[in-house]
Order: C-alpha cells, then sequence, then structure tokens
C-alpha cells in the first residue's frame, strides 16, 4: 500500500484554454502549406506545354530563314511557333530585350518584323512567388523554430504556464485500486470513532442538516509521523465513497509569490463542483505556522497562503458537503486562527499503536507475505515499542526482503526480528572494521551501559548487545521496556541517565581516556536532564513550573526570543541541570566500580563473538551475582 494517488482529471489538464501558441501555430501551417502548394505550381508551370529546346543560335537561324510564324516571350523563354505547328523552346540572356537580342545575333529588322512578338508576363504563381521568397524564407524559418519550441513546451515547461490552477490529486469515488477504507487501517479505535460520523454525514447529509445540526467543516488529524494520518483521511474518503483532493502544505508553498493564494481558490472550487467532497491538506504546518513571530522568516507568501484557506472555510455554506480535513505532527506551531471554532475545530489525535495495534497493523502488511511456521506476529509486535505505523509497514518489507536476499521462499520469523533492528538502527555494516583497540573500547563502552542498565531497577531490561557498527553508531546496547508506557517517572528517567553516561564512565575508568563515541550519549542525557528541570516540574529547586511547552518553543502566538524566565531562574536551571548530570554519573561509577568482574566478563565475551543475546546475558550477569529484570519486577514497581 502507498501513499500513491492517481492523477486523474488533474487540475492541469481540466479545462485548459486555447493557449496563446495557437496563433502562432496557425500562421507556421498556414506558411508551411504556402511553401507547398507553390512549389508544386512552379513545377506544373515548368513542366507547361511541352516543347523542344533548342538554342537560341538555331532560332535566330530558323527566325532568318522565315520558318517561324511567332515568339512568345515568357520572362527569358522564347517559345517559337514554326510553320509546320511545332513550337519549340529558347532562352535568351536576360538582360537585353528580344528584339536587341535577336539583332546582336545579326537578324536584319526586316526579318524580325516578319515575326508576330507576343510578351506574357511570367506565370502568376510563381511569379509572385519569386518575388516574395526572398522575405518569405526567414519567416517562414523563424516560425519553424517556433513551433518547435512550443511542441517541447508543451511537454515540460507548459506546466509554469499553468501554475494557478491547484496541484491536488484527486481521488474519485469509483476508482477501487485506489480506494481505503477503515478496514486498511489498524487500531485508532478512537480516531475512527470521530471520524465515522463525519462519514456518516458525508453519506447522508440530508438527515444532518434537517434537524439543524452544524458539522464541523475542519478536523485536524494529529499524531507522530507515520502514525497513519494520511491513510486515515483516505480512509474516510473512501468509505463515505466521495471525492478526494490531496494537497501537501509544501507544496502551495511554491515559486511564486501569490501562487499559493490561487492554487487554494483553485482547489476549493474544484472540491465545490465535486461535493460531496474531503480536501486533505497533509503537513499544514507548512503553511499553517503561527504568523508574524519571525520563526522561519516572516514568509508573506505562506501568509497569503493560509489567508486565503481561512477565507474559503468561512465562505462555506453548511450545505456544501465539502470537508476539509489537515494532517499535522506539530500542532504546537499552528496559528491560533486555524483552531478557531469554525475551522478545524474538531481535533483528533492518533496515538502510536500499542502492542495488540502492532500485532494488527503487522497483519494487514502481512497480506501477500508467505511466512514460515514459527512465525508469531505477537512477538514481533511484543517487541516493537514505539514503532509508528509506517515503522511496522518497512519492518514487514524488510524482513521479506531480507528472506529474498538469501533466496528462500517464506520469510521467517529470524528475518523479522534482524528487520527490528534494521528499522531501529540501520543497517548493519559489516564492513565497517574496528581496529582491535577500538574494539576493545567499543565492547566496554557498551558493556558499560548494559551493566548499569542491569542494576539500576528502573532502566529498560537488555535485550540484545552489539559491537557490530549499524547505521552511524559503532555498537548498540538494545534495551526495550518490558511494557508499553504513556507516562514515566522521575526514578526513570534518572536512571536512563545513568545508564546512557554508562559508556562514557566505562571509558574513563578503563582506558582513563575518553573517545568521541559517547558524544551522542551526552547529548541524549543532558537534553533528558533539561526536560526535567524545564517540563516536568522535576526539580525541587525550580519547583512546579512548566518553562517551557512541551513539543516546541513557539507557544500559541508566542515567539521564541521571549523565553519568559529570568537571568536568576536562567542560572538555577543550569545548575540543576549540572547536579542532575552529577548524581547520575556518580550512580555509573559507583556500579561500575562495584562489578567491575561482571564488565569484564562481558566486555570481552563481546570482544569474542561481537553480539550478545538476552539470554547469554543474561547467564554472564547471573554469575556474577546479578538478578536480571523480569516483568513481575516491573509490576511490582508500581
Ligand atoms: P502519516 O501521514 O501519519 O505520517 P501515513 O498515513 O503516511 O502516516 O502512514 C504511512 C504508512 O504506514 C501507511 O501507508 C501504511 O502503510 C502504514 N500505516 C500507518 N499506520 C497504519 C495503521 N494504523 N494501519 C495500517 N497501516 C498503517
Ligand atoms: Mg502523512
Ligand atoms: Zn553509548
Amino acid at each position: 500500500m502507498s501513499n500513491q494517488q492517481s492523477n486523474k482529471g488533474s487540475g492541469d489538464k481540466k479545462g485548459k484554454k486555447p493557449s496563446r501558441f495557437g496563433l502562432l501555430n496557425s500562421i507556421s501551417t498556414g506558411l508551411l502549406i504556402l511553401f507547398l502548394v507553390s512549389s508544386f505550381y512552379s513545377i506544373l508551370a515548368d513542366s507547361g506545354p511541352s516543347a523542344d529546346k533548342i538554342a537560341l543560335s538555331d532560332l535566330v537561324r530558323d527566325v532568318g530563314m522565315g520558318e517561324v510564324i511567332s515568339i512568345t516571350v515568357k520572362g527569358d523563354d522564347l517559345i517559337a511557333l514554326y510553320r509546320d505547328n511545332v513550337s519549340k523552346k529558347a532562352q535568351k540572356e536576360s538582360d537585353s530585350s528580344v528584339t536587341e537580342t535577336f539583332t546582336n545575333y545579326g537578324l536584319t529588322p526586316e526579318k524580325l518584323n516578319a515575326v508576330k512578338i507576343n510578351v506574357e508576363g511570367p506565370s502568376g504563381f510563381a511569379f509572385w512567388l519569386m518575388q516574395l521568397a526572398p522575405f518569405l524564407a526567414p519567416l517562414f524559418f523563424i516560425a519553424l523554430i517556433i513551433w518547435f519550441l512550443t511542441r517541447q513546451a508543451r511537454g515540460t515547461g507548459m506546466q509554469a504556464f499553468s501554475f494557478g490552477q491547484s496541484k491536488a490529486r484527486i481521488t474519485l469515488p469509483d476508482d477501487k485500486k485506489q480506494r481505503v477504507t477503515f478496514k486498511d487501517v489498524a487500531g485508532a479505535k478512537e480516531a475512527k470513532q470521530e471520524l465515522a460520523e463525519i462519514v456518516d454525514f458525508l453519506k447522508n447529509p440530508k438527515k444532518f442538516l434537517e434537524i439543524g445540526a452544524v458539522i464541523p467543516k475542519g478536523i485536524l488529524l494529529m499524531g507522530a509521523p507515520g502514525t497513519g494520518k494520511t491513510l486515515l483521511a483516505r480512509a474516510v474518503a473512501g468509505e463515505a465513497g466521495v471525492a478526494f483532493f490531496a494537497i501537501s502544505g509544501s507544496e502551495f508553498v511554491e515559486m511564486f509569490v501569490g501562487v499559493g493564494a490561487s492554487r487554494v481558490r483553485d482547489l476549493f472550487k474544484m472540491a465545490k463542483q465535486a461535493a460531496p467532497a474531503i480536501i486533505f491538506v497533509d503537513e499544514i504546518d507548512a503553511v499553517g505556522r503561527v504568523r508574524g513571530t519571525g520563526v522561519g522568516g516572516g514568509n508573506d507568501e505562506r501568509e497569503q497562503t493560509l489567508n486565503q484557506i481561512l477565507v474559503e472555510m468561512d465562505g462555506f455554506e453548511p450545505n456544501e458537503k465539502v470537508i476539509v480535513m489537515a494532517a499535522t505532527n506539530r500542532p504546537d506551531v499552528l496559528d491560533p486562527a486555524l483552531l478557531r471554532p469554525g475551522r478545524f475545530d474538531r481535533r483528533v489525535t492518533i496515538d502510536l499503536p500499542d502492542r495488540n495495534d502492532r500485532e494488527e497493523i503487522l497483519k494487514i502488511h502481512s497480506a501477500k507475505k508467505p511466512f514460515a511456521e514459527d512465525v508469531a506476529l505477537r512477538v514481533i509486535a511484543e517487541r516493537t515499542p514505539g514503532f509508528s505505523g509506517a515503522d511496522l509497514y518497512s519492518l514487514m518489507n524488510e524482513g521479506a526482503i531480507l528472506a529474498a536476499r538469501e533466496n528462500r521462499t517464506k520469510v521467517a520469523q529470524f528475518d523479522l526480528i534482524r528487520a527490528i533492528e534494521k528499522v531501529m538502527l540501520g543497517p548493519e555494516r559489516k564492513s565497517h572494521l574496528l581496529s582491535k583497540k577500538e574494539k576493545e573500547i567499543t565492547a566496554y563502552h557498551e558493556a558499560g551501559h548494559a551493566l548499569v542498565a542491569s542494576v539500576l531497577p528502573f532502566a529498560d531490561p537488555v535485550h540484545k548487545i552489539s559491537i557490530i557498527s549499524r547505521g552511524r553508531a559503532a555498537g548498540y546496547t538494545l534495551h526495550l521496556p518490558l511494557e508499553d508506557r504513556k507516562m514515566q517517572s522521575k526514578r526513570e528517567f534518572l536512571d536512563d541517565i545513568s545508564v546512557s553516561l554508562g559508556g562514557y564512565v566505562v571509558e574513563k575508568i578503563m582506558f582513563n581516556d575518553v573517545t568521541t563515541g559517547p558524544s551522542n550519549d551526552l547529548q541524549v542525557s543532558t537534553a533528558l536532564a533539561r526536560d526535567m528541570v524545564t517540563k516536568y516540574g522535576m526539580s525541587e529547586k525550580i519547583g512546579v513550573l512548566a518553562l517551557e511547552s512541551s513539543g516546541g518553543r513557539a507557544m500559541f502566538g508566542k515567539g521564541v526570543e521571549d523565553n519568559g524566565y529570568s537571568e536568576k531562574i536562567s542560572a538555577d536551571i543550569d545548575s540543576e541541570v549540572a547536579r542532575i548530570m552529577d548524581e547520575g554519573y556518580k550512580k555509573a561509577e559507583d556500579i561500575v566500580t562495584k562489578h567491575k568482574a561482571a564488565l569484564d566478563a562481558i566486555a570481552q565475551r563481546l570482544i569474542e563473538v561481537e553480539t550478545i543475546e538476552r539470554e547469554e546475558y543474561e547467564n554472564i550477569i547471573i554469575a556474577h551475582g546479578i538478578q536480571p529484570k523480569k516483568k513481575l519486577d516491573i509490576e511490582h514497581q508500581i
């Protein structure tokens, strides 16, 4: 399943006016015809009365002998009619007249007077063509060139002339191949319930209008990238069986100023003609950002486009049966004007799928993929907390690719498990060879993360450790939560920070030196510590004060330059962050020193085999007196 939509009847094709090239075209065609006709005529004229050709001197001789009755002069052609009724043709010199020519050849005037001489103009058409040719030829070539250019322009550049028209992709209700319904969307139960009402209205508007109910004009779908917002919008159109006009916010803002606004106008016009219909503006944050903050460089074009959307939505009559849907993963940066009643006042949140939903999504995307008997989608769903629908889709795909690459006809569980890591971390880079020293450092670094995670009570259990580089990381420790969780507690955050610092601590203790390896670990943990202080109110010193909205700094109209707190608080925040990091570091340091033997064991095993799975890992730590985490432990904590 993909996001492709049909281009059928798209705006650029519909209602194209006769282009300005039409006139030029007809001129050039006219000239071409003129040229062909005239050459045809001149051929005809040449092959006119069939007369033998003779030399001029012979003709002079014949005239002298009195055998010629008359001579017709046509340009430089002399057609002589003989007594025996034969006509012969000769050519005179072009500059001199007939009489001159004959006198020059020594013919006496008396002999010449005996012959009748008719002078005729050269034949009409060919003559005129001869006269006009010097002017027509260049004109003709110019016309030819223009004709060629316009032919090319129609192929590609023609779009430049239709830039006002909307670029929406249209899916018509009778388009069976493109049709998506709620069945194709797994999970998202609440969202589907909300949207079912809209489907009902589009299917059966009368019922609602008669009772005086006002149907929302705009619905905003909010959710993390890949959670199926676009899919769900298409499913609404598919369920209701109405036309679906999709355009992306970034497509409005393109090249020419003022085009965004005119695209909006065209789009709404088209949708009203096709009503009932859904207009879907994907990634609306590209045009609908808070205006006038200077964030993103106060873009006039964007403002005009946004204004036009608002104007069009306000101009809707309730019985117009056009519903605007929009999607964004940044609802926090949207202009409040968009969210006002009468506009996108219906908001539908789509969450990341939970374990059951993930299994459902995997099932949907496993259609047409032959599975080996050992495949258990449940287990895959369990192992993929935090995956979006799009991630799961690509997981399935990667699994199939892995199986195909190894020439197997069925996808095995093993393929899917490897696909999880591929989607999470990027492909393994076996060719990226570490030197012996690098390998040792990486092994100890990862062992550090794992050990701290296993000892601290609120950190996630370790699933796998590896020093095979993946994506951009040299090695990795995979620790996954035992359950999906919506909320995290302060204790969990603190332990997470210690785990992140585990690698850094080990490098310092073991090698008395630090590589660039942990820089990402430090960034992540510092950012987390900062969020704890400024967003979640988890610092006693700062207290219960959310200084920044979660998700972004531009909070409903307020710009970034004013972050709303004093120098003193600023300094306090910094010292709090430093304190949290420091404590996290100490905790990790204590664990590493205390369990040095376990650390060595893990690291040595890693150097040997490069990848340790959960079971083997747990055996190693049990041997060193550390109890691995069980599900029960987590439940116990809560
Ligand atoms: P968004 O617009 O939220 O970024 P999309 O709708 O483009 O996400 O989703 C991308 C792809 O992920 C979809 O085409 C679909 O294959 C898959 N997908 C996402 N969510 C779901 C779901 N709930 N059920 C089935 N497939 C899903
Ligand atoms: Mg999308
Ligand atoms: Zn690390």
